[in-house]
């Protein structure tokens, strides 16, 4: 090892990535070092001189592959965390050879052959359920990496996959090129109703421009503000009109989409023959927990008849409100989130701003902490570790002295840092091919308000209730990584659980935050220190439920338009058709015939959510029927606290998801909580 390797953070044989010294110029040089090694272990464990035994593969291509995952991760989360153009360059840099190598790996018939000979050796049936399970996750993932496909097939099927990255990459620049390439102004009179710093922002942002007046545009933090508060009807409807045909046949030809979706579709639909499935939702079924399209399908309808009544009563309501209260009497799709605004706050009368007051950072954080030590019997310690920015947190989790796991906590945003909230793995529970066991670390990510300094003090950061729910969510999504007891990598915590199952302890986690015993314990008003006063609370909870039933036919709309644009052949020639027979079937709120929304479903047609967009829901029903195990019990009952851990969180992806539910439930699940949650049953 030369002086350069010894002194490359990124090679640091360290338990936790040096993230205070990993600098830009380390990248490529770690790479080089981590995929060449990697290469040679695979080369190794293919040829003869590695028996087809579970732990001698392990031991060669495990060990270099983890090691080579384990530094690209801690690339990719400064990456996303503290961004920098010198760091930006070399993630981008290194990013294809990355992905390359992994393409590879997963298609390698070397390989396969290997893997299935371990499959169907003597020694198998011997191998613990968790490593059963890993090895038929591998062999399910040879098969859809196209590791069985030949010749001309074979050629097709890598040709197609990395078709499919460009295309998708080309629809996702072109939403980008269209949210950023609207723009239009307005006097700060017609902005009236719309709130003092959207009206200041704007009016920089046209200042910037060199204009007069305020400059509207359809990024989130403008948009939505405008459509829920401005009282100007054709302002709201120019914007309306500009989102709902992002990218689309309606807008400059340049940027429409149209083409890109036809060619994503029809090339999705080729994979999945060439695979041997008759359509593309099929395949992207596979590796997931619901059994088949149909199943699906049959599962939103029934969400779409039972929450039509609600739905339609929402509509009615608002109408209502809209006449006699707004001077609206033709309800337009442009009025909808701001009549919906205005009877929300008459109707529940409080603010986000006021809640915001009884929810300081600390106590928060301190009664997260309560409530998981209580129900899943571990301490949280805060400990030392090296951090990317002064903010960021490190703690332990122990039970009985023993470590369980450790996770960074970056709560704040700032600039460099991507937004949104996640969790994401930087290790996973592995009892490694040396012997020791290495236990399990994650990284717990927010974009709250930072602490502000008031007359020369620091003010701690004051969250709202959303920001809380947001904590709860992705410290679920952090639990089930890191209090599994599982010892094999591949389905340790959060590796190998179904997609659509994903949701589940994170979505199960946001139910404390409605709950009052909880509340009391996590709100302190930042002034007098009071907590959550009940007639607030109840206001809330109220307003909890406030036009489910609409928004519930919104969620089952788009997943079924998702669901049949990728289960019927074909489709890519009538999408729009497909989209207004769904819109037809499920909406009560009629869309104008303008509206192209499918033009910039990024989740379908970049990202991970085509032919899955019903996961959201599905998992929800999983959430909603543990939680309702809990409210039969009581939320703090030891034994359920006991039994939901081991059956669902320490179980990890050991197993499939609906034998965890069963096992925590004792039965199948149910739609019914989901329903009586929402207050739609
Ligand atoms: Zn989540």
């Amino acid at each position: 090892m030369g002086a350069c390797q010894a002194s490359n953070p990124l090679l640091d044989p360290a338990p936790l990535p040096a993230f205070d010294r990993i600098a830009p110029e380390h990248v490529t040089p770690a790479l080089d070092v981590l995929l060449h090694d990697a290469q040679a272990a695979l080369e190794r464990a293919t040829s003869d001189a590695v028996a087809a035994d579970y732990d001698a593969m392990s031991a060669v291509l495990d060990v270099a592959t983890e090691r080579l995952a384990f530094a690209w991760r801690a690339v990719g989360h400064l990456n996303a965390v503290a961004d920098t153009p010198e760091l930006r360059a070399a993630f981008t840099d290194n990013l294809a050879r990355v992905t390359e190598f992994h393409t590879r790996l997963g298609a390698d018939e070397r390989l396969y052959r290997k893997f299935k000979a371990i499959h169907a050796g003597a020694a198998a049936a011997g191998l613990s359920p968790a490593r059963r399970q890993a090895l038929a996750n591998a062999m399910r993932d040879f098969v859809l990496g196209g590791a069985e496909l030949q010749g001309a097939a074979r050629e097709r099927h890598a040709q197609i996959l990395a078709r499919l990255a460009d295309q998708s990459q080309q629809f996702s620049q072109h939403v980008l090129d269209a949210t950023d390439g609207f723009a239009c102004f307005a006097s700060e009179a017609e902005l009236a109703g719309v709130p003092a710093d959207v009206v200041e922002a704007a009016r920089a942002a046209a200042q910037a421009d060199g204009r007069e007046g305020c400059k509207l545009t359809l990024q989130m933090p403008c948009f939505q503000p405008v459509m829920q508060y401005a009282d100007d009807r054709a302002l709201r409807e120019r914007l309306y009109r500009a989102y709902a045909t992002l990218a689309s046949d309606l807008g400059p030809a340049e940027l429409d989409n149209s083409a890109v979706m036809r060619e994503i579709l029809a090339l999705r639909q080729e994979e999945a023959q060439l695979l041997g499935h008759a359509n593309y939702a099929l395949l992207s079924l596979v590796p997931k927990m619901a059994g088949s399209p149909a199943q699906v399908i049959g599962f939103l309808r029934d969400l779409a008849r039972r929450a039509r009544p609600q739905a339609e009563r929402d509509l009615a309501e608002l109408r209502a409100f809209a006449q006699r209260e707004l001077g609206l009497p033709d309800l337009q799709a442009w009025d909808m989130a701001y009549a919906s605004e205005r009877l929300q706050q008459q109707r529940y009368a409080f603010s986000a701003q006021e809640v915001r007051q009884y929810f300081t950072e600390g106590k928060v954080l301190a009664g997260l902490f309560r409530v998981v030590e209580t129900l899943f019997e571990v301490s949280i310690r805060e400990a030392r570790a090296a951090v990317w920015h002064p903010s960021v947190r490190f703690f332990r989790i122990e039970r009985g002295g023993e470590l369980v796991g450790c996770f960074y906590l970056d709560l704040h945003a700032r600039a460099g840092k991507r937004s949104g909230a996640w969790m994401d793995e930087v290790r996973g529970r592995w009892a490694r091919p040396d012997g020791a066991l290495q236990s399990p670390v994650a990284h717990l990510v927010c974009n709250f308000a930072p602490p502000v300094v008031v007359d020369g003090q620091q003010r701690e950061s004051l969250l709202t209730h959303d920001d809380v729910t947001t904590l709860f969510h992705e410290f679920g999504h952090g639990l089930h990584h890191l209090l599994t007891r599982v010892e094999d990598i591949g389905v340790a915590g959060i590796a190998g659980v179904e997609w659509d199952a994903c949701e589940l302890p994170s979505q199960f986690m946001e139910n404390f935050c409605w709950e009052w015993e909880v509340l009391q314990r996590i709100s302190a008003h930042a002034q007098s220190g009071e907590a959550l006063p009940r007639p607030l609370f109840d206001r809330m909870l109220a307003a909890r439920n406030f036009q489910s039933g609409l928004h519930m036919l919104r969620q089952v709309e788009y997943g079924l338009a998702d669901m049949r644009l990728h289960t019927e052949p074909g489709s890519e020639a009538s999408i729009q058709a497909v989209i207004d027979e769904v819109r037809r079937e499920v909406a009560v709120v009629p869309a104008p015939t303008f509206n192209r929304y499918q033009h910039a479903f990024s989740h379908i047609f970049d990202g991970g959510y085509a032919a899955g967009f019903y996961s959201y829901k599905w998992a929800e029903v999983l959430s909603a029927d543990a939680w309702s195990a809990f409210e039969e019990r009581g939320i703090f009952d030891p034994e359920t606290g006991r039994r939901y851990r081991e059956a669902i969180l320490e179980a990890g992806g050991s197993r499939p998801a609906i034998e965890s539910f069963k096992a925590f439930r004792g039965r199948e699940p149910r739609v019914d909580a989901l329903l009586q949650h929402q207050g739609i049953a």
